[in-house]
């Protein structure tokens, strides 16, 4: 093995590592691991453990480590053509071939894709298009944008605003004005526990109506949601949630954004979280799963309705101003034509649901009845499960005792990767979707063990 014994010190020298305690891993007092290689569900660190990663990176490596067929797409590519740009009209065989893949298994009311690299931009594009919308509609005051708590969006200045996560704003002067945020559809922590999941959603609908009565329905251009949270719990909606919201949003005009990075192309069990949910949005937005984080693309996915007026848009006021260098990034198309097929051809989609609620019933039946394990939740390979100091009244523990994160490191300890997840004491499990029945088990185990180990039994 290469080793290069300096690594750990330009490390701490050189690298602004993203969503890390600066201070803490520049001292050398946090944990820091070098990753190697990867191969199906694991991760190799240059110290040789090979970890199960049981989060697929950052939710994101659908496939799996290791696919020759991504890496020779992606080379081949880079050997034809490694670049060229998208303006005014100019495209590759990569980039069309790709948006009419999206296309094809896109909702039916679905038009055209813009392409950028990330789940951020890619949803600060989605905010301009709806104020541009407006302004060609000519209604310049509809503009506010209604996220939800705990909702998780990005981490620019629009999107970090969206994000309903306090650690994004804190220090930031965030979130801005324009955006409001309403109850988080989380079920689990409904303000009054006699609430049943139909008095949650009726709660749920309430609000959102009447801030949408404060605010103005003339002043709130679109909703913002994932069809199931992801950084802000790992959360599947209650029943009948996205049944009840959207007559409201359609009654006051109001646009509906499903932002499915983390559920687009099969993570719930269905290719889009808008197809599992019944949710019929003006725009999607992808990332993530569109390559399997091979490269990076992400992808505004425009309804019919949005793009009549944006081509009006073009007409009265010429070239749409809005654009990056790497928009429909031939490299990256490449990487999401050689994903998406191995998608289809592995069956991924229908594996998600299959192993993933053999998953969730493991890990029930296995941790279901400890005394600190509140919920155990979960749709696809999305499941979370949810500590408490008290399971009668679902009191949380001490966030200095640090719960989550203990687990988390307990885990890694028994060889598998998952993420504590932020506000509150949660594990999250976002496997790639190639995980078999064997290492869903393996993962019940290594967990069962680690909570034990830092719980009691
Ligand atoms: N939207 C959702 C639902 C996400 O989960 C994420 C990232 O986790 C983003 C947007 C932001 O994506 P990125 O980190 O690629 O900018």
């Amino acid at each position: 093995m290469l080793r290069n014994d300096q690594l750990d010190q330009w490390d701490r020298e050189n690298f602004f590592h993203p969503s890390t305690h600066l201070a803490q891993h520049a001292r050398g007092e946090a944990h820091s691991r070098i990753i190697e290689t990867g191969s199906g569900v694991h991760i190799e660190d240059r110290d040789g453990n090979r970890l199960l990663d049981a989060f697929a990176g950052l939710y994101c490596v659908n496939v799996g480590y290791g696919r020759q067929e991504i890496a020779e797409a992606i080379a081949e590519q880079a050997r034809k053509l490694a670049y060229y740009h998208a303006y005014v009209g100019h495209g590759t065989e990569a980039s069309i071939t790709l948006s009419k893949m999206i296309l094809d298994r896109a909702p039916d009311n679905m038009s055209k894709v813009y392409f950028g690299l990330g789940g951020s931009d890619a949803n600060e594009t989605n905010i301009k298009l709806v104020w541009y919308y407006n302004n060609i509609l000519g209604r310049p005051e509809k503009k506010k944008i209604i996220s939800r708590w705990r909702g998780y969006h990005g981490s620019g200045l629009m999107t970090g605003s969206l994000t309903g996560l306090e650690l994004f704003h804190k220090k930031f002067d965030l979130p801005f004005d324009n955006v409001l945020h309403t109850e988080a559809p989380y079920y689990f922590r409904r303000p009054d526990l006699a609430m049943s999941e139909a008095d949650f959603v009726s709660h749920c609908v309430a609000e959102l109506e009447a801030m949408i009565e404060r605010e103005g329905a003339d002043t709130i251009a679109a909703f913002i949601g994932e069809p199931a949270m992801g950084t802000g719990g790992l959360v599947p909606p209650p029943k009948g949630y996205w049944q009840a919201i959207q007559p409201v949003l359609k009654k006051h005009d109001i646009l509906l954004i499903a932002d499915e990075v983390v559920t687009g192309f099969g993570r719930l069990g269905s290719m889009f979280g808008s197809e599992h949910y019944g949710i019929e949005a003006d725009i999607i937005t992808i990332a993530k799963g569109l390559t399997s984080a091979y490269a990076p693309l992400s992808g505004s996915i425009v309804s019919n309705k949005v793009w009549d007026v944006l081509m009006k848009g073009t007409d009265e006021t010429g070239p749409i101003g809005h654009g990056w260098t790497y928009s429909a990034h031939p490299i990256g198309a490449a990487a999401a034509i050689a994903n998406l097929k191995l998608v289809d051809e592995l069956n991924l989609v229908e594996n998600a649901g299959v192993v993933g609620s053999h998953f969730t019933s493991a890990m029930r039946d296995a941790l279901g009845d400890h005394p600190n394990v509140g919920e155990i939740r979960g749709e696809g390979l999305l499941m979370a499960v949810e500590f408490v100091e008290d399971r009668e009244t679902r009191r949380f523990f001490d966030p200095s005792k640090k719960i989550g994160p203990t687990i988390a490191g307990e885990l890694l300890k028994n060889g598998v990767i998952a993420r504590a997840m932020p506000q509150g004491d949660i594990i999250g499990f976002a496997p790639p979707l190639c995980l078999t029945g064997d290492e869903a088990q393996q993962i019940v185990d290594a967990m069962t063990k680690s909570v034990e180990s830092v719980l009691g039994r």
